[in-house]
C-alpha cells in the first residue's frame, strides 16, 4: 500500500517537473518542446514546387506554373510546414502575442528538418528585416528570433544587420499579388558584402513570395551567388 502511494507520488512529481508539451500540456517523454503524438501530427509540407514551395500533388515533379512563367530571384524554397493548425497558432503567438519562447520552439523544429549534409553549403543566414516602425511596434523581429536557434543548431553564421528595410510597406495581407510585388520592390537596402556567397533568407511564413523575391533580388545585386529561402510555413 505504502509502496503504491510512494510510486504514485513519484509518478505525479515526474509529471509535474517534466517539460510540458507546448501544444497539449502533457509531459514530454523526450525532453523536447512537443510530445511525440503532437510532433507527429504537425502539418509537414510533403510535396511542393522546389522553387517556391507552393504545395503540389505528389505526381507533379516539375516547377509550379507561376515559377515556370516568371521564376523568382531565389533558387529554392525550403518550407517546413503548411500554414495550418497548429503551426498557424504558434506563428501567430510569436508575432502578435509576444511569445518569444515560440521562436525557439519553431526554430528548433525547423532546424531538425533543415539539417542535411548540404546545409553547410550555406554561408550565411539573413533574416527578413522589419522596417523601423514595425520593429518599434513589435519590439523584436520574429524572423531574426527564428533564425537564432536555426543558426545555432546548424552551426551557420547569422547576419542580422547586413540588410535593412528602407520603405514602410503596406501590410501584405491587404494587397493583391501584383500589388504585393510592387509594394516590396526597392524595400531593402543591402549594406553587407555578399560577393560570391550562398545565402539563406529566413522568414516565418511565405504567402506570395514577393517579399523573399525582392530581398533575394537585392542580395543578388550585392553579389550573392545563390539565394535560398527558409521558412517555417508556406501559406
Ligand atoms: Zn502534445
Ligand atoms: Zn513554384
Amino acid at each position: 500500500m505504502i509502496t503504491h502511494l510512494v510510486n504514485n507520488c513519484i509518478r505525479n512529481a515526474r509529471r509535474f517537473f517534466a517539460p510540458a508539451c507546448v501544444l497539449c500540456g502533457d509531459p514530454t517523454d523526450t525532453g523536447q518542446d512537443l510530445c511525440t503524438p503532437c510532433d507527429a501530427a504537425l502539418p509537414r509540407l510533403a510535396s511542393a514546387c522546389p522553387r517556391c514551395a507552393n504545395p503540389l500533388d505528389a505526381t507533379h515533379a516539375a516547377l509550379c506554373g507561376a515559377c515556370q512563367q516568371s521564376p523568382p530571384a531565389f533558387a529554392v524554397t525550403r518550407a517546413v510546414f503548411r500554414y495550418e493548425h497548429p503551426v498557424d497558432s504558434l506563428v501567430h503567438g510569436l508575432k502578435y502575442h509576444g511569445r518569444l519562447d515560440l521562436a525557439r520552439v519553431l526554430g528548433n523544429l525547423c532546424a531538425a528538418e533543415l539539417a542535411r549534409p548540404d546545409a553547410s553549403a550555406i554561408d550565411v543566414l539573413v533574416p527578413v528585416p522589419l522596417d523601423r516602425a514595425r520593429l518599434r511596434w513589435r519590439g523584436y523581429n520574429q524572423s531574426l528570433e527564428l533564425a537564432r536557434p536555426i543558426a545555432k543548431r546548424l552551426g551557420l553564421p547569422l547576419d542580422a544587420f547586413g540588410v535593412t528595410r528602407v520603405r514602410a510597406t503596406r501590410p501584405q495581407t491587404e494587397l493583391s499579388r501584383a500589388e504585393r510585388r510592387k509594394n516590396v520592390r526597392r524595400a531593402f537596402a543591402v549594406k553587407g558584402d555578399y560577393s560570391g556567397r550562398n545565402v539563406a533568407i529566413v522568414d516565418d511564413v511565405m504567402t506570395s513570395g514577393a517579399t523573399a523575391d525582392a530581398l533575394a533580388a537585392a542580395l543578388h545585386q550585392a553579389g550573392a551567388k545563390r539565394v535560398e529561402v527558409w521558412v517555417v510555413a508556406r501559406a
